[in-house]
């Protein structure tokens, strides 16, 4: 049985609390491992470690700093199905899947490769006679990380290289479901030259992350999971003076227009839907389909495609569209709030309730469902299930099928199907949803653009990777400087006229 404990300062080091979770292997529903829970005290030592190292690596230069990015990237491509492994391991998702998490995290790495040319200041030559005013991008010193299980490689990735690369040490705190694989990532990152206390991983459940929230020394907290504790985590974090970006649930919305392609419609949803066992905040929950001949296309098409999804371990082969989720309160809450659908009126299209697989009789999967005939007052509907159930919402006009997805609590992504450009770019315009796909079902922007939701999937001003990135893991400072030569030719009158 493996165990899992913390990374300080470029070393394994045992944990002292004597508290440990249990590692779940979600395909046989065993305890495959224990994880380490930190106590505040093993937390303020790590923060200690990174505060002294902090400063070398800020001075560091920026090119030095995209270096060890640059060393990162050929790392993780190298030991890519050594990672994909491990983390499908512990969370369950197949192969392809798990290597999507690890390349996509990788591209935000390879973007970081450019902080030189994201950290130039700017210059003003002569603002007076004599004066030139400067600003720099200076590194906040010690932030944190703390992430959620479901893309144990992307989401880490994300938070962490461009904190590392704005020249800031970083304590990451993966979640106690999936920490397998983050604590290979700082293994990694040191390899890759990262000099020793600038990154620690500090594994542990809701005490480490109140010590997170409660330091002093921390500047910055980086926040992915679900919206209850996204929102206070930006709650505690702000009141304590800290900076923070806390990104939270979905319940994402798809539209099809009567004129969508209904074969490419059913296909994105089912990719979108059902992908990774729903357990993606971009996945689709909710499709909207406009007018009922549309919506009866929609379902007929669906069925026969969501039947043929095989469900199963992903050492089954390539050919597993997805596996179980994550523990087994995940999936008794999800079969729990099937029943409520059920017991609210919509009608279960599809249902799975029953479902077992031969030899895995103890593991967490759920197979795939869809609802019809959903309405806005039902549970299935209010709140993220966060598990592979889709939920239609017949609307009779476009207008209808907008306030629904305007008028949900969540604003992560949302996708239109269509082939009518002015109702593309009307939808584009006017929904009030961060992260917006045409024709695109599942719309996660690349590294170099940025990754947030509105409303309540995202807490804070500035977005997960990208420019937003290098702003928000740096602060500006200003700097006016007058030197005596200056004032020797009319210093005086452009002083007056400063003024
Ligand atoms: P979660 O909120 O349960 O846990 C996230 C992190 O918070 C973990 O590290 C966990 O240890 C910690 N935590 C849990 N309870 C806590 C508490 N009471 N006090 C302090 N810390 C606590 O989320 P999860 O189940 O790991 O992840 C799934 C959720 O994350 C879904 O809601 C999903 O939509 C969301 N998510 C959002 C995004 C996004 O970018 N918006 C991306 C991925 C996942």
């Amino acid at each position: 049985m493996s165990e899992v404990h913390h990374f300080i300062d470029s070393k394994i080091t045992n944990g002292t609390s004597g508290r440990f979770a249990d590692i779940m292997n979600p395909a046989t529903g065993e305890v495959q491992g224990k994880v380490a829970l930190a106590s505040a005290a093993e937390l303020n030592c790590a923060v200690s470690i990174a505060a002294a190292a902090q400063p070398k690596w800020a001075a560091t230069n920026p090119q030095r700093r995209g270096r060890v990015m640059m060393a990162m990237v050929h790392l993780l491509n190298r030991d890519m199905d050594k990672l994909a492994q491990a983390l499908s391991k512990e969370h369950g998702k197949t192969l392809p899947d798990a290597k999507g998490d690890v390349q996509r995290g990788l591209e935000v790495i390879e973007y970081c490769i450019g902080a030189p040319e994201m950290l130039k200041g700017d210059y003003t030559d002569s603002a007076g006679p004599g004066i030139d005013m400067y600003s720099m991008k200076q590194a906040l010193g010690v932030t944190a990380a703390i992430a959620p299980f479901n893309f144990p490689a992307m989401i880490p990735l994300w938070q962490i290289g461009p904190a590392l690369a704005c020249g800031n040490a970083v304590i990451l705190k993966p979640s106690e479901r999936a920490p397998t694989v983050p604590m290979m990532l700082a293994q990694l990152f040191a390899e890759a030259g990262l000099p020793d206390g600038i990154l620690q991983v500090v594994n542990g459940d809701k005490e480490v992350v109140d010590a997170i929230l409660d330091n002093e020394t921390i500047q910055a907290v980086g926040f992915v999971g679900s919206t209850p504790i996204a929102q206070y985590i930006y709650s505690r974090a702000t009141a304590n003076g800290k900076r923070a970006q806390c990104f939270g649930g979905a319940k994402n919305h798809m539209i099809i227009m009567p004129d969508a392609d209904m074969d490419q419609a059913a296909d994105a949803i089912v990719g979108a839907g059902y992908g990774a066992a729903g357990e993606r905040c971009m996945a689709i929950s909710v499709a909207v389909p406009v007018g009922k001949e549309t919506a009866d296309k929609l379902i007929e098409k669906l069925v026969p495609r969501i039947e043929k999804l095989r469900v199963a371990p992903y050492t089954d082969g390539d050919d597993v569209d997805f596996g179980p989720v994550v523990t087994a309160a995940a999936k008794e809450n999800i079969l729990r709030l099937i029943d409520t659908g059920v017991e609210q009126g919509a009608t279960l299209v599809i249902d799975n309730r029953d479902f077992k697989l031969q030899g895995y009789e103890n593991g967490f999967f759920v197979g795939p469902h869809l609802f019809d005939n959903v309405t806005t007052d039902m549970d299935i509907y209010k709140t993220e299930i966060f598990g592979p159930v889709v939920c239609a919402l017949r609307a009779d006009t476009y207008e209808e099928a907008l306030g629904y997805a305007m008028d949900h609590e969540y604003g992560n992504g949302t996708a239109i199907f269509t082939r009518d450009g002015d109702t593309a770019r009307d939808f584009a315009h006017r929904i009030n949803v961060g992260m917006v796909g045409i024709n695109v079902p599942v719309p996660v922007p690349l590294a170099y653009h940025t990754f947030g939701g509105w409303k309540k999937s995202g807490f804070g001003d500035l977005n997960q990777h990208g420019p937003d990135a290098f702003k928000f893991f740096t602060r500006t400072k200003t700097v006016t400087s007058r030197w005596p030569s200056g004032l020797k030719e009319g210093g005086e009158f452009h002083f007056k006229a400063m003024d």
